[in-house]
Order: C-alpha cells, then sequence, then structure tokens
C-alpha cells in the first residue's frame, strides 16, 4: 500500500467523533422525517452503581440493530432512560451517602436519593457515548420524574377503579434482609446445604412420632401435622393429636400434597414455611400463628422460646436447635441439599408473612396472557415458551407494594374512622401521602357522623416493576414526539436479556392489555448474557478490573470491544473472549488500512462521472459480491442475528475484498489504462458499502473512514480530523450512519452466475499460483514467466474476462487458457500449469 506512515488512532478519534455527533444532533430523532416509524422500547438501566460488561453486552447488540434499521430508512425512535426509583438506587444512596433510609427522615433521604441519581445519571450517559451509542439523549425519560409518577399513578388509580387492584392481608413473600415484600418474579431458586432434623412429636398415648424438618425453627408457628392419605404407615393418626416439642397439641390431617417417601412422610405445617403451608391454612381453615415479624425476627410471642424473641432466622434456628437437643426432642440431623427460594437481589432466603399488601390479579388474566404471546414476533422464537412456562406457573397475584422509603408513593388514604379508602383527585397527581398535609376525610364518615376523623396515608411505594411496566406508555408521551405524540403505541421492538422475561415482559404485557387492550410491540429481541467464566454472570463484583468495559475501550477501541459483543448467538450466554477482542482490533485497522488504499488512488476519481465503457468482470465481480453481502446481512439483522450478520461482513471483507479483490486490482490501479476508471469505480463503491455494512457494529472508524481525505499538502497523508471528508462530498449525507444501505449498482451488467463462477474460478487460480509459488520461492518475485490454465470449453469462456487482472496479478508474461483435453502440456520451470477442477467440486473456501 502506497506510503503514507500514519495510523488511527482510537483513543483520540473515538471521542472526537462522539463530541461531533453530539454536537451536530446526528441521531436526533426527527418527527418529521419521512421514513416509517421503527420505535425502541430501551431498557432503562437500573441506578445501582457502576455499570459493567454485562450492560456494555446487551445494549450494544440492539444499538447496532437500531442503527442498521436507521441505514434501512426507518424514523428510528431510539430513546435513552433511566429507572431510578427501586430498591437498588435506594441501597446504592444509603451507601454512597452513608445513612440508614429507616433512621432518617424521610425528605431529606429522599433528596439525598436524587442527588446520587444525579451523579450516577451522568456517569451512566458517558458510559454509553464512550462505547459510540447512537441513541437520542433528547429522549431520556427517568423513572422518578413528576411525569412519571403521575402516569404511575394514575394507571394505578384506573386500576383500582376496574377492580384490578385490590389490598388484602395476606401470606406475601418477604425478605428479611430487604425487608421488603417480593413478587413471585423476584424470587430465584437455588441449590443450598441444609439439614434435616429428626423432630419428635408425641401421640396423646405417648408414641413417638418422628417428623424431619429442614426449618426448626417454625416449630413455634407450628398450626397442624400432616400425612398422605395412602400413608398406610400412618393411617391411625389422622384426626388425632399429637403434641410438638414445645408442648403444643394441634391436629393431624391427611392430604395428597404429603410425600410419603419425603422425610418420614410426616410434615408440620408452620405459618408459614412454603406455599404449601398457605394453601393447606386456607383450604382447611387452620388459625395461622404468625412468629416472624416484618422486620424478618422471631416475634415477641408467648409461642416462641425467650431465648429466640428479636433474634434473626439463622440465629434463632441454632438457639432452638440448642434447646431441642437438650430437652432430647432433636433425634438426628442429616446434611442435605436443597431447593431454596431467595430473594433475586440478595441472596437471602424468603421469608412469607401475613401482611396488608396490595396487589395486582394477574392470575385472572393468565389466559389473556397466554394469548397474548403469539401476537408478539419473539427473537429467538425459543424465548416464548419461557415465558409461556412461566405463567402456567404463576402461583401468586403480583404484589406491587414495597415497604420502602424511595419510589413512586401508592397515591392512597385512609379512613382513621371506618379504615376505608381516600384517593386523591386525579389533578393532585403526582402525589406522596406521607408528605401530604392537605386536610381530607372520608366522605361516608363525614355524611354518616357529621365529623372529619382525618385520614393516614399508605406508607408503601410501588414495586418499581409497576413503572416499569409502562415504559411504551412513558414513550408515547413523551413531549418530543411531535406528529408521534400518543402514536407510539404498540412499539416497534423491545430488547431485553432473557432473566427478565418473568417480570419485564410479563408485566409490560399485562399492563398492555390493561391500557391498549393491545401487546405493548411488535419484536422481542432477548439477548443473553456475558459471563467472565464458567457460569459466572458478570456483575458488580466479577465485572470490574481488566474487564471494566470503559478500560477495555480505552485500550483496545471502543469498536473492537463492541466487535466482541456480536460474536454470541441472539439469545445465547458467552463467555468473554480476549482473542475476540484482538480481532476486534485487527479489523479495525484494516479497516483503516484497506481505506487508506483506496482514498489514495481515488484522488483524480469523480464518482459522478459514470464509467464510459462496461466495467471489467472482475470490478463487476466485486461490486455483485459486495450487494449480495449487503442483502444477506439485512435478512440477519431483519431477525436480529447480529451474530450471523457479523460472520458474513467477516467472511466477504477478508477474503473476497482484501485478500483478493485488493491483490487482483492493484495492477489496474496502478496503471495508466482506461481500466484504470473502471477499478477506481468499484473500489469507490466497494469500500463504501463496506464502511455502511461494519457501520451498525464499528461506529467509529466507520465514521473516520467516511470523513477521511488524502492530504496533498502533506505527502498525501491522510486527514483524519475532518468532518467534510471524501465521501461526503459526494453522498451528501453528513454522517455514514445516516447514508442509506448499500443496494446493487446499476453498471453490473454480466450475469449473475457468470460473475459468481468467474469468481469462484478466477481465486481458485489465484490460490494455485500462491500455493506453487511459495513452494518454489520466498519473496515477492514470481518464479513463474508462463500460467496455462486447464479447463473446459465453458470454464475458458467464463474465465477470459477475468485473466488480465489475473496475468497482472501473478506477473507471468503470458497466460493461457487451455482445453484440458489437450493431451500433452509441455512443462517447463517457468511455466506454472493449473488445473482447473470440475465446476461441480465446492468453490474456494479459504486462500
Ligand atoms: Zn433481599
Ligand atoms: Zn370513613
Amino acid at each position: 500500500m502506497a506510503g503514507t506512515a500514519e495510523k488511527y488512532d482510537h483513543k483520540t478519534r473515538e471521542p472526537y467523533w462522539q463530541a461531533w455527533w453530539k454536537k451536530e444532533g446526528i441521531f436526533r430523532f426527527d418527527p418529521n422525517h419521512p421514513g416509517s416509524l421503527y420505535s425502541i422500547d430501551t431498557p432503562p438501566p437500573t441506578i445501582s452503581g457502576n455499570l459493567h460488561l454485562g450492560h456494555a453486552f446487551s445494549y450494544s447488540q440492539a444499538e447496532a440493530v437500531a442503527s442498521y434499521f436507521r441505514m434501512k430508512g426507518y424514523n428510528v425512535r431510539y430513546p435513552f432512560g433511566l429507572d431510578n426509583n427501586g430498591l437498588p438506587t435506594e441501597k446504592l444512596t444509603e451507601k454512597e451517602e452513608g445513612l440508614d433510609a429507616s433512621q432518617t427522615e424521610l425528605a431529606s433521604f429522599q433528596q439525598a436519593c436524587f442527588r446520587v441519581i444525579e451523579k450516577f445519571a451522568e456517569q451512566y450517559r458517558r458510559f454509553f457515548e464512550r462505547l459510540g451509542f447512537r441513541w437520542d439523549l433528547n429522549l431520556e425519560y427517568s423513572t422518578i420524574s413528576p411525569e412519571v409518577q403521575r402516569l404511575s399513578q394514575s394507571v394505578f388509580l384506573k386500576l383500582l377503579n376496574e377492580g384490578k387492584i385490590y389490598r388484602k392481608k395476606s401470606p406475601i413473600l418477604f425478605c428479611p434482609v430487604c425487608r421488603t415484600s417480593v413478587a413471585q418474579a423476584e424470587v430465584d431458586h437455588k441449590e443450598l446445604q441444609g439439614v434435616f432434623y429428626d423432630l419428635v412429636f408425641k401421640t396423646q398415648e405417648g408414641q413417638n412420632v418422628l417428623i424431619a424438618t429442614t426449618r426448626p425453627e417454625l416449630l413455634p408457628a407450628c398450626v397442624a401435622v400432616f400425612v398422605n392419605p395412602s400413608d398406610a404407615r400412618y393411617k391411625g393418626l389422622i384426626s388425632k393429636q399429637l403434641e410438638t416439642p414445645l408442648g403444643k397439641r394441634v391436629q393431624v390431617f391427611a392430604d395428597e400434597r404429603v410425600l410419603p417417601e419425603k422425610g418420614t412422610g410426616v410434615v408440620m405445617c408452620c405459618t408459614y414455611g412454603d406455599v404449601t403451608d398457605v394453601y393447606w391454612v386456607k383450604v382447611y381453615g387452620l388459625q395461622e400463628n404468625i412468629i416472624l415479624s416484618e422486620r424478618g425476627v422471631f416475634a415477641e410471642s408467648a409461642d416462641v422460646p425467650l431465648e429466640m424473641r428479636g433474634k434473626s432466622v439463622e440465629e434463632g434456628r441454632k438457639i432452638l436447635v440448642d434447646l431441642l437437643k437438650k430437652s432430647g426432642a432433636l433425634v438426628s440431623e442429616k446434611p442435605i441439599a436443597h431447593e431454596v427460594g431467595v430473594h433475586e437481589r440478595c441472596g437471602t432466603p424468603v421469608e412469607i408473612i401475613p401482611t396488608e399488601q396490595w396487589f395486582v390479579g394477574i392470575l385472572d388474566f393468565k389466559d389473556q396472557l397466554i394469548e397474548a404471546a403469539d401476537k408478539i414476533n419473539w427473537y429467538p422464537s425459543h424465548m416464548k415458551k419461557r415465558y409461556l412456562d412461566w405463567i402456567q406457573g404463576l402461583s401468586w397475584d403480583w404484589c406491587i407494594s414495597r415497604g420502602r422509603f424511595f419510589g413512586i408513593p401508592i397515591p392512597v388514604f385512609y379512613c382513621r374512622n371506618c379504615k376505608g379508602l381516600v384517593l386523591p383527585q386525579e389533578n393532585e397527581l403526582p402525589i406522596d401521602p406521607r408528605l401530604d398535609k392537605t386536610p381530607r376525610s372520608c366522605e361516608k364518615c363525614k355524611v354518616e357522623f357529621g365529623c372529619d376523623f382525618g385520614v393516614d396515608p399508605e406508607a408503601s411505594v410501588l414495586d418499581t416493576w409497576f413503572t416499569s411496566a409502562l415504559t411504551p406508555q412513558i414513550n408515547d408521551q413523551h413531549p418530543l414526539n411531535g406528529r408521534y405524540l400518543s402514536k407510539i403505541y404498540p412499539m416497534s421492538m423491545r430488547p431485553h436479556a432473557h432473566d427478565i422475561i418473568r417480570t419485564w415482559s410479563t408485566y409490560t404485557i399485562l399492563m398492555g392489555l390493561f391500557l391498549h387492550n393491545e401487546v405493548p410491540w411488535r419484536d422481542l429481541m432477548i439477548s443473553g448474557h456475558v459471563l467472565a467464566k464458567k457460569g459466572e454472570k458478570i456483575s458488580k463484583k466479577s465485572g470490574g478490573g481488566k474487564l471494566s468495559p470503559l478500560e477495555l475501550a480505552e485500550e483496545y477501541s471502543a469498536d473492537a470491544l463492541r466487535f466482541v459483543f456480536f460474536g454470541a448467538g441472539l439469545g445465547k450466554d458467552v463467555y468473554f473472549d480476549e482473542e475476540d477482542l484482538q480481532r476486534g482490533r485487527k479489523l479495525v485497522v484494516k479497516i483503516f488500512n484497506a481505506g487508506r488504499f483506496v482514498l489514495q488512488n481515488l484522488r483524480d476519481f469523480d464518482p459522478q462521472v459514470r464509467p464510459s465503457s462496461q466495467l471489467e468482470a472482475l470490478d463487476q465481480w466485486i461490486l455483485f459480491k459486495t450487494a449480495e453481502t449487503a442483502a444477506r446481512m439485512a435478512e440477519q439483522l431483519e431477525a436480529y442475528e447480529y451474530g450471523k450478520a457479523r460472520q458474513i461482513f467477516e467472511e466477504f471483507f477478508w477474503r473476497d475484498f482484501c485478500d483478493n479483490y485488493l491483490e487482483l486490482v492493484k495492477g489496474r490501479v496502478y496503471s495508466q489504462a482506461q481500466s484504470r476508471h473502471s477499478a477506481q469505480y468499484a473500489l469507490y463503491h466497494a469500500y463504501l458499502s463496506i464502511l455502511k455494512m461494519i457501520a451498525p457494529f464499528l461506529p467509529h472508524v466507520s465514521e473516520e473512514m467516511y470523513h477521511c481525505e488524502v492530504d496533498e499538502s502533506c505527502e498525501g497523508r491522510l486527514l483524519s480530523s475532518h468532518d467534510k471528508g471524501y465521501f461526503f462530498k459526494f453522498e451528501q449525507r453528513p454522517s455514514i450512519h445516516l447514508t442509506p444501505w448499500p443496494s446493487e449498482v446499476p453498471e453490473i451488467s454480466l450475469a449473475k452466475n457468470m460473475l459468481e463462477l468467474g469468481g469462484v474460478l478466477t481465486l481458485r487460480v489465484v490460490r494455485e499460483f500462491r500455493v506453487a509459488k511459495t513452494q518454489v520461492v520466498k519473496g515477492e518475485r514470481s518464479p513463474f514467466t508462463e500460467m496455462l490454465v486447464l479447463c473446459s470449453d465453458e470454464e475458458k469462456k467464463i474465465l477470459e474476462p477475468f485473466t488480465q487482472d489475473i496475468k497482472n496479478f501473478s506477473k507471468v508474461e503470458s497466460l493461457r487458457l487451455v482445453n484440458n483435453d489437450t493431451t500433452q502440456v509441455c512443462q517447463n520451470n517457468n511455466q506454472l500449469v493449473v488445473l482447473l477442477l470440475s465446476k461441480e467440486e465446492e468453490p474456494a473456501k479459504q486462500l
């Protein structure tokens, strides 16, 4: 390649383009853009601390897809959002500001949260900017903003009014560490090491009955004992009374849900150990006995041994086990591995505690949720089954109240007299009942008693998913929507990772059915996770340090890092592959170097001058291959298969364009022949198409090369600090990202099958030549002066138009296509004979 010394410096060039995009508003959403709307329901990242490789991974995949649709002429509406109304933000604030939310005055704690949000929001924006994100920050929304609070509370009141939301005292899943209710969707199942303790219960006749349990600490809450009706061993026990090791009397019931082979086949029903206990209490009308407080510690209850009161679950278990051992009621213990439901956020086993909570009646809508699955395109399609399995397995209504401090308050008051609901007016929203000082009263009591009893506020906030489930509506109502205001629903696409199908997908679909009677999007693009090593999800703990995305972007370039993220198939988890990072870096450098060669040789070329004669066969071939590659990539990208698209690009770029076309065409490019213009024409269009095809993946180097220019005043070096460069001048679009996706050029006149086959045969001859040359001599100079290609008549016809380029490339004095039934071929040292195999053979894959 012609001699210039400069290199592509991503450390300065990437930030340059990021700032330029922002300054020029390249990715600003224009409601009046003529293309059809392609709206993306971006996952708003949760403000929980630093972003890690996992975020960079899945967000980049959707980002590339968005960028592709923009080039296809769609009016892409791609917003950024922040999810900052939940427990993670609260926890972060406690850490950042050294506060304990429960010990801080509510208003000042909320202020602290807003300070922390502001600080981290800026970090989040910078993070994605540094990775080259092409979204519109003007469309940013925050799930704690007054507008979103108003929307969320208004939806709450509407659904309450329609009877889809209700309040009830009911056993709920509860995390004793986070001290909050937890939805079924927030519970992970983890195998933990536990112990099976054999406890001795006694019949009235004084006989021992052994019960094996992993939760001896719940013994004070034992309200009944169950056996299986078909279990012959215990037939005599049914309906009898047993005495627990703590001296309480409980009745024995028979129920199919007892598994005779598990433990001793006799189980305690405690309020509450698991979902079965909840079921039994309801079905058998048992009196519940609650021993765990909402603080997750043992209550000051007469049934709880004195030593256990005020202690945590873990501590209480140890104390009771000791007591039972001393009394002889614990006769044996053996370790077991068992599955425990844990809070996904903190890994603590969840408890079941009955409290007053608000619920969305999701169980009544199972059928509609199942039907909705067919109205959405799932990418990849098997994710639909995950959703359906989840819906079918739902056994709890969605608990939406959280006893936390920072979040969207539940807009409800209670009458101090009749405990009935007192609701705010719509025009009072958003409202925080906990801080509201407006005098209000219950109409019913006022009329009945003629006096004002006043109200108490609801103290809980909404589950953060309640608001996240409204992101399509939040997007729909954005003030910058112009003519699309209130017309964005349903959206075109929602991207997210597979682990939140059970929460974000499910709840958003439910809200969509409630509010619009329509599913929220056309397409769901479900990504996987990037793993640090086997089975380890990258998180704050494992994703910092040497896998910090910003540090990797600094060292290898954001483009190279992004390249890695497209290596995974859609929906699949992958290990982070540092080798792929090197490949990404090599690709960036190669695009730059190829571009330098192309630009150096286009200095006297004007693409507006159409070729006066037919293009050379080789030039037609590369243009044909380019268009074909673009079409194949488009097909994959439209199915969100970015991994396959990347692979198609790489095969074309490295093999067809760099290794073969550029090498074969050099001879003509350096000559002054008439055919030079044909080569320039092909170089211009093929290289520009290459920049376009890689632009969704590598936003920076593609923009750089679109604006690069040869600096005539400086020995023909490339001038890069320029935003009105060579390709821009002719294409007249300010950015490569606003150019149209490549399509076929009209100058392809030869039949496609002739080009395809001609290319295959040419590459085969070239490969044979390269192999033969390296066998004979090392170095540049070819040992051959003559080449004979043995082929059929048909192949001869196809290959003929390519021969001049092959000749230039191999620097032989003569190249002859000889019919392969020629009996004798005279061979000397300077003569290379290439035998073309029959064309049915597989085309050469790799040179
Ligand atoms: Zn927790
Ligand atoms: Zn009242």
